[in-house]
């Protein structure tokens, strides 16, 4: 593809001191906030705007109105009127009217009016006798030399130290007046029209001295569609590359391979499990690799949904694996494919931290030879240099407990398999159109029939004799139960401390007619394996737990939960918890027993006993937190945005996730140059964290 433009000055490279009348001292101060280029200062964006198009004479002042005046200091007084307390009064004066302006106890505002001064203030002015009066007004020190804003919708910038609020705007004024029109336009005219989107000469204007809020709003949209376009861009060019570069084996299923799985199973399948075979079938039949994630909320069956896919790799002679996160999950599964497959002929090897290093060695061996189909494994499975006969499919369970990065080391452990991830935390929609862009969603909403509500109750100390009498009171009908310790502290044993201390108090107390165990993380592979199986079969009847128990654990007879702490843990986390006791054909009861000391600690509370929808949770997690901290873009090495916003933006979002489509599908071998802007655009800022392969 032919280079262009890069050999040409740039203008845009200028540096800052050779704007005009900026020189390089305060190019030196403007500098340490990222301001070296002419480029750099047009798309410095304002971090906000004062509308001061309604700016309003003295004579028209309505009492009890917020308003902004422009006016001269024309007086000022500071009164002390003991200790600590004073008044500075400060007279503006404006089309010959009179204003006081007066603040209490800030004597140190003194020096920063002078006779003669222009100033703004904004405020609510009140009427006092025949004056007008405004306390604790905004104001803003006008230059001398500035023109007057009044009429306007002022920028306000972030500024460093040595350079006011009124340099600043000179500074960009002047990057924008002689540079604007360098700015490479990158969408046709004919386009922009169809998607009323501002040339970006124009936009640029505006977004630094808006006319009006109307404008503004116009010149912002132009940006955030243009940032985000980019951005879904760079997520296309990642599927298509992946979806080019690589290949998989063809794993059709037949009728009869479909009829020969599901007879495997003790259940009809639901009408949402259906489904996502199909579309997860229909990816394995083809050659293009699989990369599909299969969201559904926790017990909604996605165990079997996985066992199918990886019976269909069977079927074509192929081998699966699965990685589950912990030991005890992994043996779960485990144990559960042995279960259905009791009859079969399918081989089954198991892989994690617990097994001895013989036995390691033996099924390391037998999965090279093609001697095991399938394999289940903690991720110590990644870490090995894990060498399969023919892999045809990974599958990943719980993957928010893995993290993107990892999902793409083990992808490289063979040469492209299929992959299927699995999670019961649901990816905010606006999310997997970016993050996990290149991901295919399959959605479980429905779960399993006869799936009983769990009761939530969150609750304070003083009710805790009475939930443990109905605790007691269920264990003799005989449900079983578990109680939940936070981790207090990972790095100290106090985990364990606190888990083992509950567990002494319990046995010794409330719960002493009844049998107890202890899981946590510090016990080795093996009593925690001990553990689970004796709770699964019900010899124990309550487990005093951390965390463990979080992932995937299923015992249908556990319908009752205690949580202690509950203030410390997350909501996906919470939602998670309650998800063990929702399995059976009896109702869960759950009472989390929290001291909340934030209001968005309440918050989250309040939603997790409104709703068991996890879809719902979600969202108010997203909302509440951001994407910041399980999906933020940051997390995952991708340069943080700077105008759009995922959750604000999200209609927008949609839009240009469509048009990147498109311009990909329709236009990349064309090698249409503004295509070809954009998508240098898009390597530059996403490529290293996409892995994107250089667009030319
Ligand atoms: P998750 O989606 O949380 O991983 P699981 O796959 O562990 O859920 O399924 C939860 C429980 O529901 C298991 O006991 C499983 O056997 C049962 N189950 C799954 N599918 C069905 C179904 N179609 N009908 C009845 N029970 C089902
Ligand atoms: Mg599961």
């Amino acid at each position: 593809m032919p280079r262009s433009s890069s050999k040409t000055t740039e203008p845009l490279t200028t540096p800052v001191q050779f704007l005009k009348g900026v020189g390089p001292e305060r190019a030196e101060l403007v500098a340490k906030i990222g301001l070296k280029t002419v480029r750099d200062v047009l798309f410095y964006f304002p971090r906000s705007y004062e509308d001061l198009s309604h700016v309003t004479p003295i004579a028209d002042l309505e009492e009890g109105v917020v308003v902004s005046l422009e006016g001269v200091v024309d007086e000022v007084d500071l009164r002390s009127r003991g200790i600590g307390k004073s008044v500075l009064g400060v007279l503006i004066c404006s089309d010959e009217m009179y204003l006081r302006a007066t603040w209490f106890n800030q004597p140190y505002l003194r020096e920063k009016f002078q006779a003669g001064q222009r100033v703004l203030l904004s405020g609510k002015a009140k009427r006092r006798g025949l004056r007008w009066e405004m306390t604790h007004p905004k104001v803003q020190w006008l230059d001398d030399d500035e023109s007057s804003p009044s009429g306007r919708v002022l920028p306000v910038y972030g500024l460093t130290e040595g350079v006011t609020q009124g340099r600043m705007r000179r500074l960009v004024q002047l990057a924008v007046e002689e540079f604007s029109q360098a700015v490479e336009e990158p969408l046709d005219p004919s386009f922009r029209e169809q998607r009323n989107l501002l040339p970006i000469h124009e936009a640029l204007q505006i977004i630094h001295s808006p006319p009006d809020l109307d404008a503004l709003a116009r010149a912002r949209r132009r940006f955030i569609y243009q940032e985000l376009l980019v951005l879904q861009l760079a997520v296309a060019l990642r599927r298509r590359q992946t979806r080019v570069l690589r290949s998989s084996p063809q794993l059709p299923g037949s009728a009869e391979v479909h009829r020969r799985i599901r007879r495997l199973f003790q259940f009809e399948l639901t009408a949402d499990q259906d489904h996502v075979i199909h579309e997860i079938a229909q990816d394995m039949a083809g050659s293009v690799p699989m990369n599909r994630l299969l969201q559904g909320d926790v017990g909604s069956g996605k165990t079997v949904v996985a066992e199918y896919a990886m019976l269909i790799a069977v079927a074509n002679g192929h081998q699966a694996v699965m990685m589950a996160p912990t030991d005890v999950l992994a043996r779960q599964h485990a144990r559960t494919l042995a279960r259905d497959l009791a009859h079969s002929k399918v081989r089954i090897g198991l892989l994690t931290g617990s097994i001895s290093a013989k036995e390691r060695r033996e099924t390391l061996a037998s999965i090279a030879k093609g001697e095991v189909d399938l394999v289940v494994g903690t991720h110590a499975v990644i870490n090995e240099q894990l060498a399969f006969d023919r892999l045809g499919l990974v599958v990943i369970d719980e993957q928010h407990k893995f993290g993107v990065r990892q999902r793409a080391a083990l992808k490289d452990v063979a040469l492209a398999p299929h992959s299927l991830v699995m999670t019961a935390t649901p990816i905010p929609r606006t999310v997997s159109m970016t993050l996990f862009g290149d991901l295919d969603v399959s959605t479980i909403r429905v779960s399993p029939s006869g799936r009983q509500p769990v009761n939530t109750y969150v609750s304070a100390d003083e009710r805790r004799a009475q939930w443990w009498e109905f605790f007691r009171k269920k264990l003799r009908e005989g449900r079983q139960g578990y109680v939940v310790a936070p981790l207090v502290d990972e790095v100290q044993d106090s985990e364990v401390g606190s888990v083992e201390q509950l567990f002494e108090t319990l046995s010794n107390g409330e719960l002493e007619a009844f049998r107890l165990d202890l899981l946590h993380g510090r016990m080795t592979s093996v009593e925690k394996e001990a553990a689970m199986q004796s709770f699964a079969n019900g010899e124990t009847q309550v487990l005093v737990a951390t965390t463990v128990v979080e992932v995937g654990i299923d015992v249908p007879n556990a319908t009752l939960m205690t949580i202690e702490s509950g203030e410390r843990f997350g909501l996906a986390a919470l939602h998670q918890l309650r998800g063990r006791i929702s399995r059976g054909s009896h109702p869960g009861f759950l009472c989390v027993f929290a001291d909340p000391q934030s209001a968005e600690s309440k918050t989250r509370l309040e939603a997790f006993s409104k709703t068991t929808d996890g879809f719902e949770l979600a969202e108010v997690d997203f909302q509440m937190r951001g994407p910041g901290e399980l999906f933020g873009t940051r997390q995952h090495g991708l340069p943080a945005l700077l105008i759009a916003d995922l959750q604000r933006d999200s209609d927008v979002l949609e839009e240009a996730r469509r048009d990147a489509q498109d311009m990909l599908a329709d236009h990349v071998d064309a090698a249409d140059s503004a295509l070809l802007l954009l998508l240098r655009k898009a390597t530059a800022l996403y490529g290293q964290a996409l892995d994107l392969a250089d667009v030319g």
